[in-house]
């Protein structure tokens, strides 16, 4: 399987990176949005949030929640986004599970603010319909 996560775990990629444990490495985004742009992944293989085995999951929140108050200790943020892309329409990449850790500041030029969708009629039922008859089956 070719993945430039692996690569970089098994160290047979360049990276700069910010944390190691034994289940987690933190590195760069080579493409930041602001500088400080970090991931936070498994060691292990899994393409997206879904796939993650729950106990790693609560390992990787654990961690993303400790490197992102480094990052807002050291780089002196304003704020942060933690952002999960799941699926190419999503805008995933890297079909590697990671946590996006992004720094921000009151200065940024740029903003995640959507075109918000209105409901109409009793779309806003039905749709919460939709998914409450698929919670716990
Ligand atoms: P996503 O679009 O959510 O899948 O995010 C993938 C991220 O990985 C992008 O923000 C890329 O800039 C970043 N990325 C891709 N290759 C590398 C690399 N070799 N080192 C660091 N970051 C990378
Ligand atoms: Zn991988």
């Amino acid at each position: 399987m070719n993945c430039i996560f692996c690569d970089i775990i098994n160290k047979k990629a360049e990276a700069e990176i910010i944390y190691e444990n034994e289940d987690i490495i933190s590195f760069l985004d080579i493409r930041p949005m602001n500088f400080g742009h970090a991931l936070v992944i498994p060691k292990t293989h899994f393409e997206n949030f879904l796939s993650v085995p729950k106990p790693l999951l609560n390992k990787l929140i654990e961690s993303t929640q400790y490197i992102s108050e480094v990052i807002n200790s050291s780089l002196n943020t304003d704020g942060f986004n933690i952002v999960v892309n799941n699926g190419s329409a999503a805008g995933q990449s890297v079909f590697h599970f990671h946590f996006h850790i992004i720094p921000r500041f009151k200065s940024d030029s740029f903003n995640f603010k959507p075109i918000f969708k209105k409901y109409e009629n009793d779309g806003f039922r039905e749709y919460a319909d939709k998914i409450r008859i698929a919670v716990n089956k």
